[in-house]
């Protein structure tokens, strides 16, 4: 073996006070940011490249995993640039699809410090004070939500702060019907008879999160939605009533506070209510519908959240905050000791006595990225009145454009918007069979996607295939939602034409 070298080869690969390591972040940094600038520079929301191409292009372009040491770094970039490209600009005003945001600057930039200095959250000894900033959030949050007692821990996203309700619900609900503790004992005999209940319009990482945790999919009961695509209280009434009647054990109860497709709003309070007199765990899934607490316009279509025993908020949605960015909320701190587990290489209980925090207790996470980072120094930066403001332009953007497809005779639109979604139909000229409709509505999504113009999403009514604009993005005007109606009537008109010969 040879002794081990005073200067390694490596020092210009890793952060240091080495002068060739700053030197080397400093030029890989600005490369990765001017890729960046490059889609901002496109004219589209898409290049239109399909799968195929993509594939092609990485194949020729990039032919070996680690080829020789001493790459040429522009080369790299210039045809990493080239690559990512091809990836959807998700800032575009005319990208208006899914529950996916324009990043803000801010959480841009926190994003380089958190990758900078890559903490990380389970253990205080492997993050000082970024262990504290997200404590700090976490209270920030609790306070917003009106949670007094409440405590919280930054996730993934909305399918993980789900999971997590759900887990803390089961735990509790297997303790008090038969004593049995799940974290320590597994899972009971009697558990298939555990039910959860939510609206058939919630996510569908309610069911995931029942399979995940060994309830199985059949243990959500789907509650009707009423006209407006809220949870139906009558029919919840009645499916807790048949439940009792069949022996089954109703445990949780699932709210939603914007759902994916409808922007509805369960009716919270008189669910809280409800899940009282039924003791079931009260979880407000607000992935959504969480931004608009930042708001003084649309804040009290969020009453009763603040009585959830748990809530699902999402930083990468109405926050603007870069993937991924969740946070899971309980009213009483004491919850998460639901899951608590001690490791003594990582939180030994000899921390807990001394008041070191280490937030590992709180996750089901170990290594955990500092993404608390990003809406602390995004409320630092963007004052209340401008993210108000923002939030309330695309509920605007939403209303206006309801009120203007519903003028149009080609298209029909399924629901006054709630929030900044509108799912619509187009119906064209009348002439067209419900199926050719189908394949139609279709079609105008993927001819968009493939011309690069628009992004805008698909989505199923009662067997009607649909359209759906998600307005995230406070730079999107009327005018630009005025130019996807004109682009789809013309290629609606001109996709009818070649169905109808089709049909003939
Ligand atoms: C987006 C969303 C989720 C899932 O959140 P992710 O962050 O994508 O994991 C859950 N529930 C609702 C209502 C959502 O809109």
């Amino acid at each position: 073996m040879t002794a081990i070298q005073e200067k390694t080869a490596f020092e210009h690969l890793f952060l240091s006070n080495y002068e060739s390591s700053l030197k080397n972040y400093e030029s890989q940094m600005t490369y990765a940011m001017n890729c960046v600038k490059r889609i901002m520079m496109s004219q589209n929301p898409y290049s239109g490249m399909t799968p195929l191409d993509v594939k092609k292009e990485l194949d020729q372009h990039f032919p070996v995993f680690h080829p020789k040491m001493n790459q040429n770094q522009q080369a790299v970039f210039e045809k990493l640039t080239d690559i990512t490209s091809n990836t959807i600009h998700v800032s575009h005003p005319l990208t208006a699809a899914h529950l996916h945001c324009p990043p803000m600057i801010p959480g841009l930039a926190a994003e380089a410090v958190i990758s900078g200095l890559n903490q990380s959250m389970d253990s205080w000894d492997q993050s000082g004070a970024a262990t504290m900033v997200e404590q700090y959030v976490m209270n920030g949050l609790c306070g917003m939500f009106q949670l007094p007692d409440g405590d919280g821990v930054m996730t993934s996203g909305g399918t993980q702060s789900n999971l997590m309700g759900l887990l803390l619900a089961r735990e509790r609900a297997a303790l008090k019907f038969w004593g049995w503790n799940i974290k320590k004992q597994g899972l009971p005999k009697e558990l298939h008879r555990l039910k959860i209940l939510c609206s058939e319009a919630a996510h569908f990482s309610v069911q995931q999160a029942a399979s995940i945790l060994g309830l199985g999919e059949d243990s959500v009961v789907l509650v009707k939605a009423d006209e407006k695509y809220r949870m139906c209280m009558e029919d919840l009434a009645a499916c807790l009533y048949n439940l009792k009647e069949n022996g089954e054990l109703p445990f949780a109860l699932i709210g939603t506070a914007g759902t994916t497709d409808f922007g509805s709003i369960d009716p919270l309070e008189e669910m809280s209510s409800l899940a009282k007199d039924y003791d079931l765990w009260f979880h407000a899934d607000a992935a959504y519908g969480g931004g608009l607490v930042l708001t003084d316009t649309h804040k009290h279509k969020l009453a009763g959240l603040e009585k959830a025993d748990s809530i699902t908020v999402d930083f990468h949605k109405m926050f603007y905050q870069p993937i991924s960015c969740g946070a899971f909320l309980v009213k009483n701190r004491e919850s998460f000791s639901f899951i608590r587990h001690h490791a003594d290489y990582l939180n030994p209980i000899e921390d807990e006595e001394d008041d070191i925090p280490n937030l590992v207790f709180k996750s089901i996470q170990t290594t955990r990225r500092f993404d608390a980072l990003k809406p602390f120094l995004s409320f630092q930066l963007v004052g209340k009145e401008e993210w108000a403001e923002m939030i309330d332009h695309t509920l605007l953007l939403a209303q206006e454009t309801f009120e203007l497809l519903k003028k149009e005779r080609e298209f029909s639109v399924y629901h006054q918007p709630e929030l900044s979604t509108v799912v619509f139909r187009y119906m064209g000229t009348g002439i067209l069979t419900h199926e050719k409709l189908n394949q139609l509505n279709y079609q105008i999504r993927e001819i968009l996607l493939k011309n690069g113009e628009v992004i805008i999403a698909r989505t199923k009514v009662d067997g009607d295939a649909c359209l759906k604009f998600t307005f995230l993005n406070p730079l999107t005007k009327m005018a630009e939602v005025k130019k996807i109606i004109r682009r789809m009537k013309e290629i609606g008109e001109d996709e009818t034409r070649r169905l109808q010969y089709e049909q003939t």
